[in-house]
């Protein structure tokens, strides 16, 4: 066992791992959360609701902890392949050439999203998700940190199906690391309670995955809402849903959610509305989480 490239592969995912996590999560809470925190009707997908801070306590410990250990394993895998450890990446373009390594790229980007779609679905069949999925779910206000704050069992589900793909087909290590930092970062941003939209247009809006939270069994997707709009659980308009109910009524023939940036910010003050009105009628009532 080379210790010192153990070592050197542990400092580069666990530091990683953890600065890709708290960075943007401890950012967004200072530039939102703290700056920004009297005018939450301006930029808050739930402006009537906060998370207790006991819960937000919580997400930040569990995700921390999860971030950790999933490194951990992270770490290990690079060590196997720097001491040249079987696997399918290879290390020069030229080997396969730019076309096959940008297609092959996007092809592992959607693949894993796509099983992570998945995955997340089968979460929400009843016995999953009262043993394991549930926990997540405890943040219906979902905050940056909450976007770890799952059981470890379901974060180690997500990391075997987002690193299996580089044993399986020729993959170049550059491609992986961009799609794992971005699927990292915009899982954040999809947490964050901020109502943050996309230059990217296959990447849903943060508010498509805050409904998911709300809302429970509809909008699985991570990134592409591709696949809730083929698998037709994209959040209907009229549709009541909750953590009740399990799966999603496919016949059902009401209109798709609108995700556009006008349509999320007037939802989000129709949200205000009625604790506007009582506040104007008597004392002031408590955000509740
Ligand atoms: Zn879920
Ligand atoms: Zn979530």
């Amino acid at each position: 066992m080379d210790w010192t490239l153990l070592s050197e592969c542990m400092a580069m995912t666990v530091g990683g791992g953890l600065f890709l996590y708290l960075g943007p999560s401890y950012l967004i809470e200072w530039l939102y959360y703290r700056r920004r925190r009297e005018a939450l009707d301006q930029w808050k997908t739930q402006p009537d609701r906060a998370s207790p801070a006991r819960l937000r306590r919580e997400e930040i410990r569990l995700g921390t902890l999860n971030m950790t250990w999933a490194s951990v394993v992270s770490g290990f895998i690079m060590y196997h392949i720097r001491t040249g450890g079987w696997s399918q990446l290879y290390f020069e373009v030229e080997t396969w050439g730019w076309a096959y390594t940008i297609g092959s790229t996007i092809f592992y980007f959607m693949l894993v999203d796509c099983a992570l779609y998945w995955g997340h679905r089968a979460l929400h069949l009843r016995p999953l998700y009262r043993r394991i999925h549930r926990i997540h779910h405890r943040w219906r206000t979902p905050s940056p940190f909450t976007s770890l704050a799952v059981h470890p069992v379901e974060l180690a589900t997500f990391q075997f199906f987002s690193l299996v793909p580089i044993f399986l087909f020729p993959l170049h290590p550059a491609g992986v690391i961009v799609i794992l930092i971005y699927q990292q970062v915009v899982s954040v941003l999809d947490h964050s309670g901020v109502r943050f939209h996309s230059v990217f247009p296959w990447q849903a809006p943060a508010a498509f995955h805050d409904d998911h939270h709300i809302y429970f069994h509809v909008n699985f997707t991570q990134n592409m809402h591709l696949w809730d709009w083929i698998f037709g659980s994209w959040r209907r308009e009229d549709e009541r849903y909750g953590e009740e109910r399990f799966l999603v009524d496919q016949d059902h023939r009401s209109p798709r959610m609108d995700y556009s940036r006008a349509a999320v910010s007037a939802r989000a003050l129709a949200r205000l509305e009625p604790r506007r009105r009582s506040r104007s009628k008597g004392p002031e009532q408590a955000v509740v989480g």
